[in-house]
């Protein structure tokens, strides 16, 4: 079981910015309204998220770190077929045996809970007084598999990934207020009032939120909304571009070519536009058949719905006569 939980381990659990993105949706999956994420060393001594979800339940604490049984990895040769299972439920046993995890949980009604998982061991549950909702503590990542160790980047690297992944999650959840410290500096800070704009000027400042306009088209298969920015408020990255699918961050290269395609010559060569754009659409448009953890997919339909975004981008420059 230690073994198969190392190898899902190093699936799902690739650097600290995993660790995050993997806590902060066990976050939003409990209702939260406010997750307040703490690192240390770029994730590397500590990762903490605290939110104010639904909380686990006592008796439920042991099996939230226990892997599937359906997901087992058996043989070698399943090994490989890894990829095709999904994660459903891998996340808390994978980080539980790479790091340190600390767990504090309450529901609203029952009483809370406190467990510490070492080295894939649980110690026995304690009961604890603490308010509703869940902080999970991830110290000293990969202290257990030195080779992972070594395929994490510079912190600053690490840390640049980290603040990426949760700019994308807060800008999916408007609704929910974020923040973000390393090492006691607030690298992010979103007011959770349900305002796509809001949670932008958060994320990017004032001054780049209020130069984005909102981008809306619509087709018999897709709904974009969204906002980008001005031709003149662009960067030199394309990290400040984020798409969202139903809700969802996803990357999609086309897509990304088609909304800056959009801006036409208004854009200079090597600089990206921010933005983002939430694309409502059948969820069996999307190609499933794709790695979990990685973020690209592939669309049936993914011309047309290129098209129209390139278009809507194209319309709304025409429109201000930039
Ligand atoms: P999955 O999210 O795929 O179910 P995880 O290993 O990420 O698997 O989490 C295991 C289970 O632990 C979740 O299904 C959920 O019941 C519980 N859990 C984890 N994090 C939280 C949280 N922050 N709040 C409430 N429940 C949580
Ligand atoms: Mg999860």
């Amino acid at each position: 079981v230690d073994l198969s939980n190392q190898i899902a381990a190093g699936e799902v659990i690739e650097r600290p910015a995993s660790v995050v993105k993997e806590l902060v949706e066990n976050s939003i999956d409990a209702g939260a309204t406010q997750i307040d994420v703490r690192i240390q060393d770029a994730g590397l001594s500590l990762v903490q998220v605290q939110d104010n979800g639904s909380g686990i339940e006592a008796e439920d604490v042991p099996t939230a770190f226990l892997r599937h049984a359906t997901s087992k990895i058996l043989t070698t040769r399943d090994l490989f077929n890894v990829h095709s299972l999904g994660f459903r439920g891998e996340a808390l046993a994978s980080i539980a045996a790479v790091a340190k995890v600390q767990l504090e949980t309450a529901t609203e009604s029952g009483i809370g809970t406190k467990v510490a998982v070492e080295g894939g061991q649980m110690e026995e549950p304690q009961t604890v007084a603490v308010r509703p909702g869940t902080q999970i503590k991830v110290q000293s990542l990969f202290y257990n598999t030195p080779a992972r160790l070594k395929y994490v980047k510079s912190q600053q690297t690490e840390l640049a990934k980290i603040v990426d992944i949760l700019n994308r999650l807060a800008l999916a959840n408007p609704q929910i207020a974020f923040t973000l410290r390393n090492d006691n500096n607030l690298m992010l800070k979103t007011a959770g009032h349900n305002d796509l704009q809001q949670t932008l000027a958060g994320i990017y400042g004032v001054n780049v939120a209020k130069a984005m306009v909102g981008i809306e088209a619509e087709d018999l298969d897709f709904k974009v909304t969204g906002y980008t920015s001005l031709p003149d408020t662009t960067r030199a990255s394309r990290n400040y571009l984020s798409l969202m699918i139903n809700g969802r961050y996803i990357k999609n290269y086309q897509l990304t070519k088609a909304l800056i395609a959009g801006y036409g010559s208004k854009l200079m060569v090597g600089r990206y536009p921010v933005a983002v754009l939430d694309i409502q659409m059948d969820p069996l448009l999307v190609d499933v058949n794709v790695h979990p953890t990685k973020q690209e997919v592939r669309l049936s339909k993914e011309d047309q719905l290129g098209d129209l975004i390139e278009q809507a981008v194209r319309q709304r420059f025409a429109q201000q006569n930039l």
